[in-house]
């Protein structure tokens, strides 16, 4: 029964083939068994769980349908969920219980999903490795020495393991994308305001952004459908419609423009992942996609650009965290000061400390115009060749990550190579466009993203282009050993 995508679960489900609250105790017995080889999970919610089980099977019974109801899945640990342990992967939030669900939580606790429990991530998000939680490292399912890429590693190894079919993410600068790469799943960034980031905890407010993870496109439409749409409480939430997903995935590839930026096959992408995006295009071109080479001239100033917007946004918004108002507060604090800096020494991490400095850095009288307001320009540079871009073609493919996961513990001591892991995936959050990744073949016996970029709200159409190639390859049924 783990085996079942969140599509198949739809059917057994409405066929009465088995319960909701069957599958949540398969699945609750495997989280049981598995996780503790993984670290997955920071929090497994068994008691809510059957709870939200019977009551979607009541709901069936009583003639209601849809995808969602009785779907067991998880949501990443930044996520505010009511009276349940919101840690956002920190010390400093390992007390915290939300007072309330996250607009994404509510509206899928009321299409009827059941969640297992909150994964875990990267401390505030910050990471590529999922190796700065407070809660330890996560393994990835397909080598255990091996990272499942962050900050939504935990969602990724749990689906990637078939704990559960689906989960929520959140991804700032790939964050769902990358560890979707890195364990063989299908992951989608959606476009800046289509999923309200009410209740989400905040990194990089202009960036941040939530999406489904699950092994199929077909999964990803019909978790992003229940997670999307306006949402007056959040201010940067866009007031537009949400399409059908799963309507449009059928859609024929005839005469799709695909555009491959020269600039993404250089010297740091390693040649075997190459060969294997270069296969993804053939595969597309199979199904009547047209290619074309273009240009994005100004895509290598984005490592920079973004590694000082992200780490100036969180400056501001982890200022909150001062020991008073959330979380952690230091034993005996002397005074006023001490309280805060102890507190916030003990409560973070080193690598959140490392951002918090950088950003306030940034944004400081005197280093403002040269560090942060230069970034602004370069992401505007960045976003305007984008448009260029799609003016020519109607989706952008290339390599999700440079290079496959990596070995525990490898890039700890430089945090700069971690960051250069992010150089596909970052632009997509500085221009505020939506963004897929979906499996794409093997490297040592490691999986390889294909990443696809699409124009504001065309999400639809990245889905549509992964379940057409899904339809025709086999690397994302591929199962882990041992899972
Ligand atoms: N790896 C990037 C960072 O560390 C992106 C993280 C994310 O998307 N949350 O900032």
């Amino acid at each position: 029964m783990h085996q079942l995508t969140l599509a198949e679960i739809a059917r057994g489900l409405a066929d009465k083939k088995f319960s909701s609250e069957e599958l949540t105790k398969v699945l609750l017995a495997r989280i049981a068994q598995l996780d503790p080889q993984l670290n997955s999970f920071i929090s497994v919610t068994e008691d809510l769980a059957l709870q939200q089980a019977k009551a979607a099977d009541v709901r069936r019974a009583n003639g209601e349908s849809g995808a969602l109801l009785g779907a067991p899945i998880a949501h990443k640990d930044l996520f505010c969920t009511l009276g349940i342990r919101t840690s956002c992967g920190s010390k400093m939030l390992d007390n915290f219980k939300a007072p309330y669900d996250a607009t994404v939580v509510a509206k899928l606790a009321a299409a009827g999903t059941v969640t297992l429990g909150k994964t875990n991530m990267d401390e505030f998000a910050m990471g590529s490795a999922n190796e700065s939680s407070y809660y330890g490292a996560v393994k990835n399912p397909w080598n255990l020495e091996h990272v499942p890429g962050g900050s939504s590693g935990g969602s990724a190894a749990a689906v990637a393991a078939r704990l559960l079919p689906a989960a929520t993410g959140t991804d700032t600068g790939g964050s769902i994308r990358q560890p979707a790469a890195l364990t063989n799943l299908t992951g989608l960034k959606p476009t800046y305001g289509r999923v309200s980031r009410w209740g989400m905890i905040a990194y990089a407010s202009s960036l941040d952004q939530g999406g489904p993870l699950a092994r199929t496109a077909e999964d990803c439409a019909i978790l992003l459908q229940g997670m999307a749409g306006f949402d007056p409480q959040d201010s940067t939430s866009i007031d537009e419609p949400v399409p059908d997903y799963s309507a449009s995935l059928n859609g024929s590839l005839q005469g799709l423009r695909i555009g491959v930026p020269k600039e993404y096959f250089s010297a740091g992408l390693d040649p075997r992942i190459a060969e294997l995006i270069h296969n993804s295009v053939k595969e597309l071109e199979k199904l009547g996609a047209v290619v074309k080479e273009i240009s994005l001239p100004n895509m290598q100033h984005a490592i920079p650009a973004y590694y000082v917007i992200a780490p100036a946004e969180a400056s501001s918004n982890l200022s909150r965290f001062d020991g008073v108002r959330f979380g952690y507060r230091c034993e005996d604090p002397k005074d006023l000061t001490d309280l805060y800096k102890r507190s916030r020494g003990e409560g973070f991490g080193p690598e959140v400390q490392r951002r918090i400095m950088v950003g306030a850095y940034a944004l400081s009288a005197g280093y403002y115009d040269a560090y942060y307001l230069k970034a602004q320009k370069i992401r505007r540079l960045i976003k305007n060749d984008f448009m260029a871009a799609f003016n020519e073609v109607d989706i952008i493919l290339g390599p999700t990550t440079p290079n496959p996961a990596w070995k525990l513990g490898a890039k700890n001591s430089d945090p700069v190579a971690a960051y250069l892991e992010d150089v596909y995936t970052i632009t997509a959050n500085l221009a505020g466009l939506p963004g897929l990744s979906m499996p794409a073949g093997f490297v040592d016996g490691l999986p390889v993203g294909v990443q696809l970029l699409a124009p504001y709200f065309q999400e639809g159409r990245l889905l549509n282009v992964a379940h057409q190639y899904q339809l025709n390859t086999d690397w994302h049924t591929r199962t882990p050993t041992g899972f």
